[in-house]
């Protein structure tokens, strides 16, 4: 079966990142919130990969565009910055071991330019690998790993498809640290609807804390169609959050971790508020700016429905 290039779907961060396909669709397809629900995970042949690094370095070079390469690798490339590169798909760290060090050797030779690699990673991807392993990745710039906690709760966890525990991913949090590979952690607020929301946002606040990742990153959960949520919902089964509602979620997370140092922030467009800071240094600040916008129940202040995106 010929390699379907997947959408972009990356971090607000990655913005200006090359994104290089290494896998289409999750291996961990099972998430009945997640557009990736039972997509099917492909694995791109490695000769390919190579190709496109090689006309991506020859673009950069000369500007010379070669036939045959997808029109989108130029149109990607135009706007990279030339430093940032963020390995495609839902888990590109599933990419078979040797092939990953492979693309990442080839990619330092060809663009020795890049500064940090980065690719979501689900905690299971990561327990694969051992510190040593993951160290090697390291040494060839692959500088952070963005990977779904969604929810701190356990029993949360297993009902979204998760397959992992919290400890699970508490321990491949440590082994990417120990590595000196930057963790960057995403959870979801709303995923527990109304009735589970506060101990969602309490089991979330311990389990970060355990993690105490460099980087978290608060999304709020869409509604996509086509997923086991978004039926559960039209059955009347899954109460959704108000846009208020999830802010207090916001506010309880933020109140109730504890951090050394930490990049926390709300910038996703899937999100009604954008809340930044480093925790715990910002931490009165930040929940200063959600109890005014809480206190005023101004919808006004809020990101309007129509512009939240995925
Ligand atoms: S592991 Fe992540 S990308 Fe894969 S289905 Fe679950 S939420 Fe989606």
């Amino acid at each position: 079966m010929s390699f379907t290039r997947p959408n972009i779907i990356r971090p607000p961060s990655e913005w200006r990142s090359y994104f290089l396909p290494l896998t289409s669709g999750c291996s961990n397809n099972t998430c009945t919130f997640c557009g990736y629900y039972g997509s099917k995970l492909q694995m791109r042949d490695i000769a390919h990969v190579k190709t496109e690094i090689d006309a991506l370095a020859l673009f950069v070079r000369s500007g010379i565009r070669v036939p045959d390469i997808p029109g989108t690798v130029y149109t990607v490339a135009q706007d990279w910055d030339g430093r940032r590169i963020f390995l495609q798909d839902g888990d590109a760290l599933v990419y078979p071991f040797a092939k990953l060090l492979e693309t990442l050797q080839y990619t330092n030779e060809k663009l020795p330019g890049v500064e940090r690699i980065a690719t979501y990673a689900t905690p299971q991807d990561i327990l694969r690998r051992t510190v040593d392993e993951l160290k090697e990745l390291r040494q060839l710039k692959l500088g952070i790993l963005y990977t779904g906690l969604e929810t701190g709760h356990d029993e949360l966890l297993q009902k979204i498809g998760k397959i992992v525990d919290s400890d699970q991913v508490i321990e491949a949090g440590k082994r990417v640290k120990e590595a000196g590979i930057s963790f960057s952690v995403t959870v979801i607020l709303g995923l527990a609807g109304v009735e589970g929301s506060q101990k969602h946002a309490l089991e979330t606040a311990r389990v970060l804390t355990q993690i105490d990742p460099q980087y978290v990153g608060a999304l709020t959960l869409t509604l996509v169609p086509g997923t086991p949520l978004y039926e559960e919902w039209e059955r009347h089964e899954f109460h959704p959050l108000s846009p208020f509602q999830s802010l207090e979620e916001l506010r309880s997370i933020i109140e109730n971790s504890s951090f050394t140092d930490c990049f926390f922030s709300s910038m996703h467009a899937s999100n009604y508020l954008s809340v930044r800071g480093r925790l715990p240094q910002e931490r009165d600040r930040m929940l200063r700016q959600l109890d005014k916008v809480l206190a005023s129940r101004d919808a006004s202040l809020l990101r309007p429905e129509f512009l939240r995106g995925l």
